[in-house]
């Protein structure tokens, strides 16, 4: 597509369509003008043409299985619906066996990768996080483990009196792969200081994946959207993110893999009252996710936060990545979904989905290289096991 041709409805779209055809970032308000446009179509073949610069028709799923492993948490954040107090009706936690065992039959059943988040424990010892990772890789020594929010790396710092760097390095000796980026939220302190007090602020967040990209360990990087900040603070959010992956590109031996926008489910949250976000907020914060961030190099629409059909449609609004396979999630879940949390897309499913919306499905590992499989037994020929 020749961007310099292109029509668009609304003509403010035409000098940010300039900008990306000349490689320019965006700024403060250019974003703020694209979520203000109402030529979502515009925007959608804006954000599709960075996205087929980069990856083509390619769309990039995984074989994963998330692991919540206790939903007890010191902190009360007010947007979330997950959270238990010890005791408290539904409160859990996993033993460290049964997340092996979780770990391992997800391995069985070709997972390349487990993802592994929860709450801030207020009583587990540091031993359970390298007794869970060192099991897993004791036991499945072909599977990434992906691990941890920032919060949780912070928590583990103040539990184990270590600094972030040292908690990070006994987590990657015990089996740590990467970090999945959770708990970014907004990163604006007006926006912090109103919903997610009690969180770390963007600084210390920063300073989490800083380090993990220091030791060579690869993130990914979320945003909560869609409950009370301004579509200014979301284009603010993704210039931060911007600017940290430019420093760690040209520094540091990692850098972040993906953008996650994560739309915000207010059900069973303190802020049920909020309306949450619509269809086609989901649709232009993803694209602009895409053109405001061309130096990360995925952007993934989460079937689970933004729902199938969207996910599917938003492959051609910037996204090249729709997760994976995930079978259980405790984190959210939609209302109508019968308050389960088995939430699983079956391998089939994705590639159908990926290849009715015109593009290529290519499974992938954590750190997207590309999967190869032998047709008749599924076992993995590439990437070697040995460099997962
Ligand atoms: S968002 Fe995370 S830190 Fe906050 S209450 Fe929920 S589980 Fe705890």
């Amino acid at each position: 597509m020749d961007l310099k041709r292109t029509s668009f409805v609304d003509p403010s779209l035409r000098s940010i369509a300039d900008k990306i055809a000349s490689e320019q970032a965006l700024s403060l308000d250019d974003g703020v003008a694209l979520f203000a446009s109402r030529d979502l179509h515009g925007i959608g073949r804006l954000a599709n043409f960075v996205r087929e610069k980069l990856h083509g028709d390619k769309t990039y799923f995984n074989r994963n299985r998330h692991i919540n492993y206790t939903n007890v948490c010191a902190l009360s954040c007010k947007f979330c619906s997950f959270y238990r107090k010890r005791g408290e009706a539904g409160a859990y936690e996993m033993p460290v066996e049964q997340v092996i065992d979780i770990a391992k039959r997800a391995a069985q059943g070709g997972a390349t990768e487990v993802h592994i988040v929860g709450g801030l424990h207020p009583w587990l010892k540091f031993d359970y996080y390298t007794d869970m990772l060192s099991g897993i890789r004791r036991e499945c020594p072909d599977l990434h483990i992906k691990a941890f929010t920032a919060i949780e790396i912070i928590h583990l710092s103040r539990i184990s009196h270590m600094s972030i760097r040292d908690v990070l390095i006994a987590l990657r000796d015990a089996g740590l792969g990467s970090l999945p980026g959770g708990g970014a939220e907004i990163f604006d302190d007006r926006v912090h200081d109103e919903v997610f007090k009690g969180k770390v602020r963007a600084d210390r967040w920063f300073e989490v994946h800083r380090t993990a990209h220091s030791l060579g360990i690869y993130t990914n990087a979320t945003m909560l959207y869609g409950h009370v900040e301004t579509v200014a603070e979301r284009v603010g959010h993704f210039i931060k993110l911007r600017e940290h992956q430019a420093e760690s590109l040209a520094n540091l031996p990692a850098c972040f893999n993906c953008v996650i926008p994560l739309s915000f489910i207010p059900e069973q949250s303190e802020l049920g009252y909020l309306p949450g976000p619509t269809g086609l907020t989901d649709l232009k914060t993803l694209a602009i996710a895409r053109l405001m961030i061309p130096n990360i190099a995925h952007i993934k629409a989460f079937w689970i936060m933004q729902g199938v059909g969207l996910s599917q449609v938003a492959l051609d609004w910037g996204c090249d990545d729709l997760d994976g396979t995930v079978v259980w999630y405790d984190i959210t879940k939609r209302e109508g979904g019968g308050g389960t949390t088995h939430q699983e897309l079956h391998l089939a499913d994705i590639q159908r989905l990926i290849r009715e919306a015109g593009r290529v499905p290519v499974e992938r590992d954590t750190l997207y290289r590309e999967i190869r499989r032998d047709p008749g037994t599924d076992r993995l020929i590439a990437p070697a096991p040995a460099l997962v």
